[in-house]
Parts: C-alpha cells; structure tokens; sequence
C-alpha cells in the first residue's frame, strides 16, 4: 500500500523517506523537489512554478494533477511514498482521484522545534536532500557535494511556510481519521534512529 507523508518542515522526513524506499523498496514522490526540477525547465508554464514558489504560494492543481496523472503512468506499479502532496482539502479530493489507497504516516514537530531546525538546515543541492543543524560537516556524506543553505529558507519564509501548514495541511489528518484511513501519528522531535524505529512498526504491519 502507498504511504502519504505529512510532516511540518523540519521533521527530518528526507532522511526516513530515503531509509523507508531503499530498505522497504518503495519509490518516492516528493513534491516540492519534483516542482523545483520542473521550474528549471526550458517549459513553457516553467517560469510560472517558479513564481508560485517564490511566493511560496501553492502551485495552480491542474499542474500538480498532471505531474501526479505521469507519476501514475510511469510507476503505478510501484509501492510509493508520497511527500508534500496534498497540501489542502482541494489537493486531497485531486489525489484521492488518481491515487486512492494508502495509509497516511504523521511526522509530528512542534511549531518552535520546526523553525529552530529549519533555520539552521543545509541541502545538497544535487538531490534536495536536507541535512539539519545538529548536521556536523560542509559537504554530503552521500554526494560529496557541498552543502548550501535554500535560497527559500529565509526566516520570513520558514514562518510563512509553517503557517501555510497549519492552515491548510494539518485540518486534513481529522479528515482522513473520519474517512477511516489510518492515520499512524510518529513524535518527530526524538533522533533519526528512534524516529525510524517508530516508523519500522507501523511499515511491519504491511
Ligand atoms: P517544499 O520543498 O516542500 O518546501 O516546497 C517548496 C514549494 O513548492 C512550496 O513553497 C510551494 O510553492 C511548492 N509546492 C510544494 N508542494 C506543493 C503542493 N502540494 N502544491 C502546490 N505547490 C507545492
């Protein structure tokens, strides 16, 4: 069964999304990285994802339906992971409509712990993958590539993304508890290993 994502910012899920595809076999769909690749594109609707994410403004659904519609062709026989979709109820009815059956996994931060993190967090460039504060080093122990701060990570834009959440990502998890889709709950304050720990017994039910 896939698995949907939900996490605040912060909550380190590059890291357990990474560890849950390479050792459980699944594929990894993540939102924003697939945006930012799409934005830097020689397309013609390119410049305008690039615009929405500058205002780190939700881009337009019929763009995040297409982008789910290929997934679905390209590896719709695949086990994935899904992560930074849906972001609001319309997002959940379009998503519901191409990707029907998983359980949804909920990465818990509080507010303060995510921006604390965020704040201090570094990428690899290449892959999108985050690395946070405690992270000790310049460069990627997977890459080698040099680590750099997202131009994004602002924080003005970390508040603004946080909020973003609240508003319109976290009323989703009271939905899908009244839909009967189960809704695993992990604490994403505790260390990489415990978190993945937490995460192994939900995944060994499947
Ligand atoms: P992230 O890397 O998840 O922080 O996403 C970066 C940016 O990509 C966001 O600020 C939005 O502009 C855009 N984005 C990510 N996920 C979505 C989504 N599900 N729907 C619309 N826009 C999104």
């Amino acid at each position: 069964m896939n698995i949907l994502l939900v996490w605040i910012q912060g909550s380190g899920k590059w890291t357990q999304a990474r560890r849950i595809a390479s050792e459980y076999g699944y594929s990894f769909f993540e939102m924003g990285q697939k945006l930012r690749n799409f934005s830097e594109l020689d397309h013609p609707r390119s410049m305008e994802v690039k615009t929405y994410m500058e205002q780190w403004k939700l881009v337009p659904d019929d763009l995040i339906t297409a982008m789910l519609e290929h997934y679905r062709d390209t590896h719709g026989s695949d086990k994935i992971i899904f992560d930074g979709i849906p972001r609001s109820m319309r997002q959940k009815a379009l998503f519901d409509a191409v990707f029907p059956t998983y359980f949804v996994v909920f990465l818990d931060l509080s507010r303060e712990q995510a921006i604390e993190r965020l704040a201090g967090r570094k990428i690899d460039p290449s892959t999108g993958e985050s690395f946070q504060s405690d992270f000790i080093g310049d460069f990627s122990p997977f890459t080698g590539k040099k680590l750099i701060k997202r131009p994004d990570d602002t924080p003005t834009a970390v508040a603004k993304r946080i909020e973003i959440f609240y508003d319109n990502t976290l009323p989703l998890l009271a939905l899908w508890a009244q839909e009967w889709k189960r809704v695993y709950t992990i604490d994403a304050s505790k260390n990489v290993e415990t978190v993945f720990d937490q995460l192994k017994v939900v995944l060994s039910a499947y």
